[in-house]
């Protein structure tokens, strides 16, 4: 099957039950990797020692706008440091939240920015996190986005938004509200998006595809948000997990 899930909190402690099972789930129905990311620094030093662990386990590393009040000069370090480690393949998830301002704004973007330098240090792509916060991501993005590129995860941005960054060279993941019967506004922008610019995510165990609502969402639930990709794509499901599956492992860089 190969799919990928591009954006999986495997660290999370909704996890730590029952994660080697998780793991096993998804590997055993055919998962052909999955990109664990950091949210802190704890939280990107777990994924990535899950994905020392583990065959086809990514690691990416960051501190996640919500976090980015308890940033010093030292986290950038430890970020630089851990990203040395041969599994991690991004910088994120960094970006703006609006929606829930859990830390201020210009701590938010400062973050944002010493982090994209980062990745244009290492060469790394970056995973982008947009909550209400499209204009300023864009006004970033435009100054960096000659040098960086990566993957706007989750997306919700419009569709003159969707042209601007993928004209920079970024990808755009669709992740499980994408199954809901309402989402109108998230399925006209699949039927829109270029064929090589779309990759697939969970973001567990948050945002679980429709049949599980109200469950933890879990790697393997990425199917069900496959098929209805393909089906508003209107092909086959083998040819649409071929295809972001292929966009993935460009954009990490993994075989
Ligand atoms: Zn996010
Ligand atoms: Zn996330």
């Amino acid at each position: 099957m190969e799919l990928i899930d591009t954006h999986a909190h495997l660290q999370w402690p909704a996890f730590d039950k029952d994660r080697k099972q998780v793991i096993e789930r998804a590997f055993t129905a055919g998962l052909n990797a999955i990109v664990s990311v950091g949210y802190d620094l704890s939280a990107s030093r777990e994924a990535t020692k899950i994905a020392d662990d583990h065959e086809g386990i990514y690691a990416v590393v960051g501190i996640h706008p919500h976090n980015a009040k308890a940033m010093n000069a030292s986290t950038l370090d430890s970020l630089r440091e851990l990203a040395h480690d041969p599994k991690v393949v991004a910088i994120g998830e960094i970006g703006l939240d609006y929606y829930r301002d859990l830390s201020p704004r210009a701590r938010q973007k400062e973050a944002f920015e010493q982090q994209i330098r980062l990745a244009n240090e290492l060469e790394l792509p970056i995973v982008i996190h947009d909550r209400e916060a499209h204009y300023d991501v864009l006004e970033v993005l435009r100054r960096f986005g000659k040098d960086a590129n990566g993957i706007l995860h989750c997306f919700s941005g419009d569709l003159r938004m969707t042209e601007e960054v993928i004209e920079m060279g970024y990808l755009i993941s669709i992740a499980g509200p994408v199954t809901y019967p309402n989402a109108k506004k998230l399925h006209r922008l699949v039927q829109h998006l270029p064929d090589e610019s779309i990759v697939l995510e969970t973001d567990c165990p948050f945002l679980p595809p429709q049949s599980r609502r109200g469950e933890r969402n879990e790697p393997l639930f990425v199917v069900e948000t496959a098929h209805k990709v393909a089906e508003l794509r209107g092909i086959q499901f083998d040819e649409l997990v071929e295809l972001t599956s292929q966009n993935a492992k460009r954009a990490f860089r993994i075989r």
